[in-house]
This record gives structure tokens, sequence and C-alpha cells, in this order.
């Protein structure tokens, strides 16, 4: 009986950038034909890969996609999100931050990488001393003397269109050995499940020819294009928008100054090194947005003018590293309302805000100020506290604090630091002010 081989492949808990793992499952033929629904949940050793202590180390493989595996003989990728062992999501599952479940955006990546000499430490198409000529001619390039590694990037999109995903072209790039890929998905989650394979694909095509995939966003520092992942996006709203004004609404919503830091948390590490103003970026700590301007956080396509005020934007900070699952992500909850304080799946999404007690449903900034005075200034402090201290302290703040009923917030608290957002979420949902 002919057996197939599902690779089984995930993010890993790595920071801050999640690196692929991936796992052989052999099942008889007799037991398969190719659906999702029959691939089953599988475990990993989260030990190994940051994902969980050695003394309760399984994590779970959830499967979320499924495609062909044109490199091997009867096989498949199983693209898989990862979940603890109680079955909710890992705090590491950017996929389950989606917010996006009537498919109403749509997303195209262009992902930029670096292919990298390991005998050099440098770009395929840098000398081993010194540099090769100044940017301009690499960029679109044909010929021995200005494109390298075409082997690789082509038998890519051969394997690529072979497994069914959605490739939408490929380019050589500004520095020299540095190329593109890109993608378009209708729906969030299959963007990024696409992204991740063929991700995972071209890992392992550059892999049989020794050549590393360096998918930092700046490694050559200096006068050399950094790699980004320019997320363009479109939903209902803007592809039927017949407005310039609904175009500039939209923009406006990236705008404020939390929300931007909420971007920028997750539009991959390093970035200041390449959104510097220069090489065709806005700065970090900027934003802008302009038709047709290459140098704005978010471009508006002449495309979507000349088509009536109707279309797409792209928003250029995104980097090659960047996870994009948590992109769209956070590019669903801009356009759909931006970011409140205390909303317990943006922590989720942007992990460093753990200690933003107002992720507790019924603690605003006053009471957070006013707890951090008395010495609970994190999420793990309320977590340990009792109601009856809180209301304690609550209640030496005077009259007006008094009528709170911080009932709810150590248990809030505790699902917080425990990552378990959806289960927070969903009670959030049914409290009353935190009541
Ligand atoms: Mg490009």
């Amino acid at each position: 009986m002919a057996k197939i081989k599902l690779e089984y492949i995930w993010l890993d808990g790595n920071e801050p950038t999640q690196v692929l793992r991936g796992k052989t499952k052999v099942v008889d033929s007799s037991k398969f034909s190719g659906k999702l629904d029959e691939c089953p949940q599988w475990s990993f050793d989260g030990s190994s890969t940051q994902q969980a202590e050695g003394s309760s180390s399984d994590c779970i493989l959830d499967p979320v996609y499924i495609c062909g595996d044109p490199g091997r003989t009867n096989a498949h990728i199983v693209m898989c999100q990862v979940l603890s062992s109680d079955g909710f999501p890992h705090p590491s599952n950017g996929r389950a931050m989606i917010n996006d479940d009537d498919g109403d955006f749509w997303f195209g990546f262009e992902q930029e990488y670096t292919l990298w000499d390991k005998a050099t430490n440098k770009p395929l198409g840098f000398p081993a001393k010194g540099y090769p000529a100044p940017q301009g001619p690499y960029y679109c390039s044909v010929g021995a003397k200005n494109a390298f590694g075409r082997e690789i990037v082509e038998e890519h999109l051969d394997i690529c269109l072979d497994a069914g995903l959605n490739v939408e072209g490929i380019n050589g790039e500004v520095m020299a050995g540095q190329w593109e890929f890109q993608i378009f998905a209708k729906g969030a989650a299959s963007a990024g499940d696409q992204i991740w394979v063929a991700r995972y694909l071209l890992e392992r095509v550059a892999e049989a020819y020794d050549v590393v995939v360096n998918w930092h966003c700046k490694p050559v520092k200096g006068d050399w294009n950094g790699s980004g992942m320019h997320a363009n996006f479109s939903n209902t709203q803007l592809r039927t928008a017949n407005s310039k004004a609904v175009f500039e609404e939209v923009c406006n919503k990236f705008a404020p100054q939390h929300v931007i830091e909420a971007c920028i948390a997750v539009y991959g590490a390093d970035n200041e090194q390449r959104l510097t103003g220069l090489h065709e970026t806005q700065a970090i700590d900027k934003f802008s947005y302009g038709v047709s301007d290459r140098g704005a956080s978010i471009r508006i396509p002449l495309y979507s003018v000349q088509n009536g005020w109707s279309g797409y934007l792209e928003d250029r900070r995104p980097n090659s590293e960047a996870d994009p699952y948590k992109v769209a992500a956070t590019i669903i909850k801009v356009v759909k309302g931006g970011f409140e304080a205390g909303d317990a799946v943006q922590a989720g999404t942007y992990g460093s805000n753990v200690d933003d007690l107002t992720i507790v449903e019924g603690i605003g900034p006053k009471i957070a100020s006013l707890l951090t005075e008395a010495g609970m200034d994190t999420l793990i402090e309320v977590s340990n506290s009792t109601p009856e201290k809180i209301k304690e302290i609550l209640a030496a703040a005077g009259k007006r604090y008094a009528t709170h009923n911080p009932g709810t917030w150590p248990k809030q608290a505790e699902l917080a630091v425990a990552g378990k957002w959806d289960e927070l979420k969903k009670w959030q949902d049914e409290l009353d002010g935190g009541k």
C-alpha cells in the first residue's frame, strides 16, 4: 500500500522572529485523500522550540492549510497553528489573532529576501572582499553580471505554482542577490498560510544549493536597500469607495502614535535599520501617506486613484521577517475601528503590552494609575491579588472609586498572564464593565 508523506510545518517561539519548523508524518493512502480534515492534530516537544517548559512540554499542531508538496513523491505540506496543551492558541500563535471571519479583507504581500553565500557570509553576487558595483543595475536584471541565484528563484516559483500557491509574480530586487515573490489571497489567514508555505519551500529549495535565505530586513548595512514585505490590502469599503475621502479616512486611522507603535511592534524586528527615510521608505517613527509615494508609510497606488478612488492601499512598513498573520491581523484591526486600551486581543497580538493593566475590563487609565501607585503595577501582581485587597485600594482613593467591583479582575489578569487571550476575550464579551 502506498504511503503518503505529510510535512507538518509550524512557527516556533523564537524571539523576536519566529522560525519555521517541520516534521514528517507518514500515513496510509487508504486513509488519506488530500483533504485538510483528514490530517489529525499532532504534538511536538515545545521545550525544544521555546514554546514550553521541559516539565510540561507538549504543544499541539493544529492543521490549518494543506497543499501538495511537489518536491517529494506522494507528499503534502500541512501548515499548522500551535495550540497549548490545554487546546487554546499558544501565545506565539499569530494566526489566532486574525479577526476576519467574513474574508472581506484581501491581501497581496510582496515578499523580499536575499540569497546568501555561506562561504563569504554576503549576498550572492558580492565579492569575497569589498562590494560589487553600486545599486542600479540589479533590479529586474538579466545576465550573469547582475542576476545572481536565478536557478533557485525559478525552481522556487515552479514548485510554488505546482503546489497551488497563488504566486502572482517574481522579480530581481535593488540589491545584488535580492529577490521578491508576490502572493495574493482573499482572506488574511489564507494569505498568511501561503506566505509561510512559500517561505518554507524557498528554504528547502535553497538548502539543496547550500545557499541560505537571509530574511533580515537590512542584511547589508550602508547604501544598500533593505528587504520589505509590503502589504497591499483592501476590503469592500476600499474596493467600492469611489471616494478620495474614504481613502483618506482609512489612512488616517493609522496615524495616531499608539497605532503607529502597535503596527511597528509586529512589522518585523530591526525595522529601524530599514525604515530610515531613505531607500524608498518613511522613517520608523513617522507616519505619512500619499498617492504613488514610495517614501510614504502607506502608498495610495495610482491604480486606486485612476480607478475612481476605488481599490487598495499599500502599507510599505512591514519588513521581510514580519509574520504575515500578525501584519494582516493588525491592519484589519486598525481599519475596523482601531485600537482601544484594554483590548485583550490586541494585547495577545502585541505581547509587549502585558503590563498594561487596562487589559482587564473594569480597569481604566485612572484606576490603573491608582493601582500602580499602590505598588500593583503588573498584571502578575493583579492576578496574585484578591478582589478584597483591590477594593481596599479603591476605597482609600475616595468615594467615587468605592463603587467599582473588582470581583473578576484577578482572574482576568490571570488569563492575560497565561496568554489565554481567546478565553479572556470571550469572558469579557459576557462581562458588563468588568462585573
Ligand atoms: Mg519590491
